[in-house]
């Protein structure tokens, strides 16, 4: 008999279970989230075991200490990925925010010192205790909005030792955070100024730090802001060829404001995402289809900036695997949860609501590479389970920042 110790019945239960074998959702299935009525799920020891319908449930053993969650007239559904944030800094961005609505363009803001710079400064300054609190109450906010895997880059160092600092902190935020924290390397965000003249140098010290990452396994993952005047492809590659050398991921900031063929260098170099991607171009686009890469969407900057949104039907049409992130940063992004990526993510970027769950949990869970490990209900996979207070789970996009997150579960533990 199957035990279990956690079991949520009587909801509308949404599995996003494969069809076959587990692969990212495209064309059709892209807004397949696989709905159960009068479903249930349950778990044990931080494991799903079984989904069922109905009073099925009863031929589980249930333990003796087993919760178990009457979820009648709500959603139950796989807990939320977010698989792009820059959730290591200190310092907010008032001024900038104030002064930059309606696309005043970041580049130019970039070259004058501003935007990125300045949180670089407050990070630097920042101690170690206060950069670490803000990681946890960081990491403890997107848990109450449903997240149970988050990516958090470093980036706000660039200089390599300062990278490695950022690194060691969120690595210690991963230890004890009651989530699932995937770390990425962000080697090269922007030039530090020792380096104006010598983009190369800065590349060679990044690709240097690679050695110690992986002896401290700081990250799983490499990435690079590949955008005009910023780093080009021809920058990053030897510093990706050295990545995927020692066995980390890569994922490309990648076509954001300019189509500098990122989203194609994506694709040959099989990397595990291609994120932002608005200007990709038709061969782009066509190139990560190919490849089953995951554009990842990240509608908040251009909310907060007025840049022009990523448009989701043309990934969709060309059967590219979409993914969604909250992009939390505090320059051009500064917006929290996915519920709420969700909803730009409809609005924005032109997904379904249904289309835009997919891409919050099983196609965002394949482009950390946990495809095969959460984002859906099935046996086997970690327990990370949320409750709606809704019996209808594209309220989500429809009714934004309302409070609908009612249950959190990561790994079986309620986290929220
Ligand atoms: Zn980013």
């Amino acid at each position: 008999m199957t035990e279990a110790d956690l079991l949520l019945r009587g909801a509308r239960l949404l599995t996003l279970a494969p069809l076959k074998e587990e692969h990212p959702r495209v064309g059709p299935t892209a807004g397949d989230v696989g709905p159960i009525v009068n479903g249930w799920v349950a778990a044990r020891d931080g494991a799903i075991v079984a989904t069922g319908h109905g009073e099925s449930h009863d031929r589980l053993q249930l333990v003796e200490s087993a919760v178990v969650r009457n979820a009648e007239g709500r959603v139950v559904m796989p807990g939320l990925v977010d698989p792009h944030t820059h959730l290591c800094y200190a310092g907010e961005r008032w001024e900038e925010f104030a002064t930059r609505r309606s696309g005043a363009d970041y580049l130019a803001v970039l070259a004058a010192g501003g935007g990125i710079h300045a949180t670089v400064r407050a990070t630097k300054e920042a101690s170690d205790e206060t950069v670490l609190a803000l990681l946890r109450r960081r990491i403890g906010d997107a848990a109450e909005l449903g997240t149970t895997t988050i990516e958090i880059k470093s980036g706000y160092g660039l200089e390599a030792s300062e990278e490695l600092r950022q690194l060691r902190l969120i690595a210690q935020a991963k230890a004890d955070a009651p989530i699932d924290v995937a770390v990425t390397y962000l080697a090269a965000h922007a030039l530090p100024a020792p380096y104006t003249d010598d983009r190369a140098g800065f590349i060679r010290d990044a690709r240097g730090a690679l050695d110690t990452v992986t002896a401290e396994k700081l990250a799983e993952a490499v990435d690079a802001f590949v955008e005009k005047g910023v780093f080009e492809v021809d920058d990053v590659r030897p510093l990706f060829a050295a990545a995927k050398k020692a066995g980390l991921a890569v994922s490309l900031h990648a076509d954001q404001l300019n189509d500098v063929g990122a989203a194609a260098f994506a694709a040959r170099i099989h990397a595990r995402s291609a994120d932002h991607v608005a200007h990709a171009s038709a061969e782009g686009i066509r190139a990560l289809a190919r490849a089953g890469i995951p554009a990842v969407l990240l509608p908040g900057s251009a909310f907060f900036v007025g840049y022009a949104p990523p448009e989701a039907r043309r990934f969709i049409a060309a059967r590219v695997p979409v993914a969604l992130a909250s992009d939390h940063n505090p320059g051009t992004s500064p917006l929290e949860g996915m519920p709420t990526a969700i909803a730009l993510g409809v609005t924005l970027c032109g997904l379904t609501p249904h289309e835009a769950i997919v891409a919050a949990t099983v196609n965002a869970a394949h482009a950390l590479g946990r495809g095969d490990r959460t984002g859906a209900l099935v046996a086997g996979r970690r327990a990370d389970i949320l409750v709606l207070d809704t019996d209808d789970e594209r309220e989500l996009a429809y009714r934004m920042g309302a409070p609908l997150v009612a249950e959190v579960y990561a790994s079986g533990k309620r986290v929220a």
